[in-house]
């Protein structure tokens, strides 16, 4: 593979990141491109690029001024060069510098017109970005009417902040790698799932100003919540708050950085600087060094996931860093191991970044290469190569068994059950499919040490509480690869039953607003993986029927606070008549339920945008005592602004 074709390879993980679902992590990713732009000359249009023309499903625009990337710099000796650098150039003694937060998340550039926001741009290639509106017009703590009636565009990063992370993780069985690919991924679904979670912190704007700190003040006043901002006046100050966040502050912050950005306060200096290779002269990251250690591999193990892929990991000369003593790293799948080089007895750079975990980041020697299996080194059996991974597709493979049965016991939160005990069941010989778990009797665990009789009870108890599912339930807890839990609302919406789902076929979903032909393809790949076993369980388990009712075929949502219930009763209320209860408003929800329909609230304005009815909570109550027949009509109010004047530009 020669060096071009690794840049059409990072072309293709780039677009499946910005249009997909991305196919590599990110470690991985940042692995290749290290190595690629490493061999790359100088002068390659490759390195001036920004990202990746992205979202071809978003309506594209252009930038008013080009969205440039940044100079970087990580040692203290680096800063401090860059600093005196500058004041030499300008010909200025000490210049009054402001350090800003580095915050880990996506670019997002905002218009609005007369005061009211018109466009949510990406940062795309940095000449022209994605407009997402929609999505942005749900973010938290961004004004979507400025207290002016002027065209203003303000600059800032959307972001996750690290519990709304965790809750979403815990929403979508851990589907994203990072706080920031979860950001960059919900801000671009079509769907707005959970862009509600997403903050923006903004930084920049278009105001005549003579100073940064100025910047900061007029967003503040229009209602923006802003980068925090440090003013400093010596090289001595600039290297005290740098390592005081770096060491002591950054693990309290709502959200992740991964540095600081250091710009001179003075706009006017910073203009005669200038940009140059679209990044201003008057600005540098202060990246934030992770600690780095260098160690040999002395072998490679094969992990077996429940699908059934190969990850090989890195087995390492014992090494310490940051305090704990690291032993393996993974290496993500067969084809980059090839790409990189990496072998036994392999020179490797070891990295810690931030808080995760320890990542090959490069490879100083190459190594022998490892051979590649050719048979599952946990049954023996033969292997499917798709070019990129290695996967075992055998009937029984001891590895991939227990990881799809503990899987479906960790979805379902079974208790009693521990993934040894997985183990030892499957050694027996007693649990091979997630549906001899439900055939299981007292006998059985007899023969395995150690289980009391009290473990006995729970275990049937467990058992009985989830023989009966949802179908919702019952398609996430199988873990179909590649169907993340959205796309797993959809099928189970629009198609109802197992036996439709089981039998789709792509161009079923292509039909769908927001499936491909390769999103579309893979998700059936997935079903079909997942088949026999669905068709084993559903011979010891139910599904249970969707109860019929006054709201069949109608679907509802809430905001804001009910007086006479909570919204999980309020969702079962929907549910036991019938109907479908939504997180969220889309096109199509049938009634949005809301005591204050008037507000400026997220789900509102979205109901206003879809033209969803808004009946307040009295009349949802109306509607379950009874009036069935009789169709509810309810006028939206037209929105009514107030719009306070204030020259601010
Ligand atoms: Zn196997």
């Amino acid at each position: 593979m020669n060096i071009e074709d690794k840049i059409k390879l990072l072309d293709e993980y780039d677009d499946a990141y910005y249009n997909k679902q991305s196919i590599i992590d990110d470690a991985g990713y940042d692995l290749l491109k290290d190595f690629v732009y490493r061999h790359l000359p100088p002068d390659h249009p490759r390195l001036t690029k920004v990202g990746h023309s992205e979202c071809e499903l978003w309506p594209k625009k252009k930038h008013t001024i080009a969205m440039g990337s940044q100079n970087k710099v990580s040692t203290e000796e680096a800063i401090k060069n860059w600093v005196e650098n500058v004041s030499f150039v300008l010909g200025v003694a000490h210049p009054e510098f402001v350090l800003q937060h580095k915050i880990d998340g996506f670019s997002l550039e905002m218009c609005y017109s007369q005061g009211r926001l018109e466009s949510g741009l990406t940062r795309g290639d940095g000449q022209i970005g994605a407009d997402i509106y929609e999505n942005v017009m749900l973010f938290r703590q961004l004004p979507k009417i400025l207290p002016i009636k002027n065209d203003v565009i303000c600059r800032g990063e959307g972001v996750l902040y690290k519990k709304d992370y965790e809750h979403i993780q815990e929403e979508s069985d851990g589907h994203y790698k990072n706080a920031r690919n979860a950001a960059s991924g919900i801000s671009r679904r079509l769907d707005g799932t959970h862009s509600k979670y997403i903050r923006v912190i903004a930084y920049d704007v278009n105001a005549k100003v003579s100073k940064e700190t100025e910047k900061i003040a007029i967003l503040k006043k229009l209602g923006f919540v802003t980068v925090e901002t440090f003013i400093c006046n010596s090289i001595e100050e600039i290297l005290a708050i740098y390592k005081s966040i770096r060491d002591k502050q950054r693990g309290k912050l709502p959200y992740d950085i991964d540095g600081l950005v250091l710009k001179l306060n003075d706009i006017n200096l910073q203009e005669k600087l200038g940009v140059k290779k679209n990044k201003p002269e008057g600005q540098v990251a202060l990246k934030f060094d992770s600690e780095k250690v260098i160690t040999t591999v002395k072998g490679f193990r094969i992990q077996i996931g429940r699908t059934g892929k190969f990850t090989p990991v890195a087995l390492l000369e014992d090494v310490e860093l940051m305090g704990s003593t690291i032993k393996k790293a993974s290496v993500h799948n067969f084809s980059l191991m090839t790409e990189i080089g990496i072998g036994i007895g392999a020179e490797v750079v070891i990295e810690k970044k931030g808080d995760i975990i320890p990542q090959v980041t490069e490879v100083i020697t190459e190594g022998d290469p490892f051979e590649k299996p050719t048979k599952c080194p946990s049954c023996g059996g033969p292997l499917v190569d798709d070019g990129v991974n290695i996967w075992c597709r055998n009937e029984v493979c001891r590895e991939r068994d227990v990881n799809r049965i503990v899987y479906w016991i960790q979805t379902l939160d079974m208790k009693g059950f521990s993934e040894k005990f997985v183990e030892r069941l499957w050694d027996l010989g007693k649990v091979r499919r997630i549906s001899d778990l439900y055939l299981l009797t007292a006998d059985d665990f007899i023969a395995v040490e150690g289980i009391g009789e009290k473990t006995v009870i729970t275990f049937f108890e467990t058992m009985r509480g989830t023989s009966e599912l949802y179908l919702q339930k019952f398609i996430t807890a199988l873990g179909i690869p590649t169907c993340s839990k959205s796309t797993a609302e959809i099928l189970v919406e629009r198609f109802g039953s197992w036996d439709s789902i089981g039998a789709l076929v792509p161009s079923d979903l292509e039909k769908i607003s927001g499936f491909g032909e390769t999103s579309a393809r893979s998700v059936c790949a997935g079903i079909a993986e997942v088949k026999s076993m669905a068709e084993d369980l559903l011979k010891v388990i139910y599904i249970k029927e969707k109860k019929q009712g006054i709201f069949t075929g109608l679907s509802f949502c809430v905001t804001g606070s009910l007086s006479s219930m909570g919204r999980k009763e309020f969702q079962t209320i929907v549910v036991d008549n019938g109907g479908i209860a939504k997180d969220t408003v889309s096109e199509g929800l049938t009634y949005l339920v809301s005591n204050d329909k008037d507000t400026g609230s997220k789900k509102n304005e979205k109901a206003r945008k879809f033209g969803v009815k808004v009946i307040n909570e009295d009349e949802f109550i109306v509607l379950i005592g009874g009036l069935k027949k009789k169709e509810v009509i309810v006028e939206v109010k037209k929105e009514v602004l107030t719009i306070v004047s204030e020259e601010l530009f």
